[in-house]
């Protein structure tokens, strides 16, 4: 049979993509290798940014913590924090999650086979195809690959042959630890609706501790180069958290993970073909946050994929429209972030220790978190805000100078 998609990966950029292309009314097939749910590396911080994709229908169940504000703890030890009003994200179990989309996009009408390791993609002007480990090829007029860092249609298909370069990728440990839910409010002090980014000693990278019900997502990521030894590194951290909240941690199942941030500026589509999600790069370089932006690049993937059946056209120029979407929405914060990240941990801790504390930083914080505002549009928000806030600010500069020089 001739699907019009086939979807390879059911994370939340293939689920979501699936979804849509089956609402589109397109005969739909998504391929996921696990049986669901199946496991994923993740801290499992899932941002309004990509809430507002499922349009507030997200099961209560699925919520482990609804979260209203961010804490960086800096190197110096102080720490910078910003809360809001306004719910900012959650924090869900990724097994639970991924399910709840692929089955979603089931209902939506989208076939769905677990189980099924796609080996190989191949596309050409008449078809694209994909083979599967136990034996089989699907067809359909697109493909959009969803699966993951490393994504084997991305391979296949030639559009990612470098990223096992350890330079360019970034890598992950993580593990939930079961603390009860006592020791998750102890951890918290009494507040388990903000997530904790904190720097990792010696190394350039950060941790993250983000609270679920009973348990505590605690894991470090950055640079895979700099990353080696990644497991005593993991403990080095989680210890020195055992000492700051008085209990023990025993690690539930360490998981690792690449994270790859190349999206913007690589290609991701080629004949009858688009790559979404990971597979595709879309990752926040600086924090690595990549749910949100999975979950938007599955829907312009499918708006895309709609629109080239409609028009008979499956040729990359066609396509490329999916990546003019991708850039225009995420593109100026992937740059703004790595043009951040580079500049390590002094300069986030010279912005930081300026901004906190002051409504406009919160402000700014919860609009990007809720994708209200792109990073680049910071400076125009700061300048338009600037005259009803200066008062404070000039009170916040004096006070703080008066407390220094005292
Ligand atoms: C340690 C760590 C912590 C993170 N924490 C966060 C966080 O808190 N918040 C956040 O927003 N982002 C986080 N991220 C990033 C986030 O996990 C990813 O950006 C997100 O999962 C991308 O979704 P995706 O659907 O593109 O890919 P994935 O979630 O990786 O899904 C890909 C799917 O494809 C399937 N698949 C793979 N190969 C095949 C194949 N050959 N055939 C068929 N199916 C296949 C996989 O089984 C999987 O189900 C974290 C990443 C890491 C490594």
């Amino acid at each position: 049979m001739l699907y019009d998609v086939v979807v390879v990966g059911a994370g939340p950029a293939g689920a979501i993509a699936a979804y849509d292309c089956a609402r589109a009314g397109l005969r739909t097939l998504l391929l996921e290798k696990y049986q669901l749910p199946r496991e994923k590396p993740c801290g499992g911080a899932v941002m309004y940014r990509g809430l507002r994709i499922l349009q507030g229908n997200i099961p209560s169940r699925l919520i482990e913590q609804k979260i209203h504000g961010l804490r960086f703890k800096l190197p110096s030890g102080e720490s910078a924090e910003f809360t809001s009003d306004k719910l900012i994200g959650i924090t869900v179990f990724r097994d639970r999650f991924d399910e709840f989309l692929a089955r979603r996009a089931e209902e939506a009408g989208a076939e769905l086979l677990e189980g099924t390791r796609v080996t190989n993609a191949s596309v050409d002007e008449r078809i694209a195809s994909v083979e599967i480990k136990k034996g089989g090829t699907y067809k359909a007029k697109i493909l959009i690959g969803a699966d993951g860092v490393n994504s084997v249609v991305a391979k296949s298909l030639k559009l990612r042959p470098e990223r096992k370069n350890l330079c360019r990728v970034g890598l992950g440990m993580e593990s939930d630890f079961h603390v009860g839910e006592e020791g998750v409010i102890k951890a918290t002090n009494g507040n388990p609706s903000i997530l904790e980014i904190l720097p990792v000693e010696g190394r350039v990278s950060y941790g993250w501790i983000f609270p679920k019900r009973e348990r505590l997502a605690i894991g470090i990521a950055g640079a895979a180069a700099q990353m080696y030894p990644l497991r005593p590194s993991f403990e080095h951290f989680y210890r020195d958290l055992e000492n700051r909240f008085g209990m023990k941690l025993t690690p539930e199942r360490r998981r690792t993970h690449f994270l790859g941030a190349d999206g913007v500026t690589s290609v991701n589509v080629t004949t009858r073909a688009l790559l979404v999600g990971d597979a595709a790069g879309f990752v926040d370089p600086m924090m690595g946050e990549g749910i949100a932006y999975a979950m938007q690049s599955g829907v312009y993937a499918a708006q895309v994929a709609a629109a080239a059946i409609e028009a008979d056209r499956y040729d990359s120029e066609f396509l490329e429209s999916y990546q003019h979407l991708c850039v225009d929405e995420f593109g100026d914060n992937f740059q703004m972030a790595e043009w951040a990240g580079l500049r390590g941990t002094s300069f986030a801790e010279f912005v930081l220790t300026r901004a906190r504390g002051h409504p406009l930083a919160s402000d700014i914080m919860t609009k990007l978190a809720r994708g209200e505002l792109g990073y680049s549009r910071i400076p125009y928000y700061v300048l338009r805000k600037l005259p009803r806030e200066l008062p404070g600010i000039i009170q916040r500069i004096v006070l703080s100078s008066i407390n220094t020089s005292s």
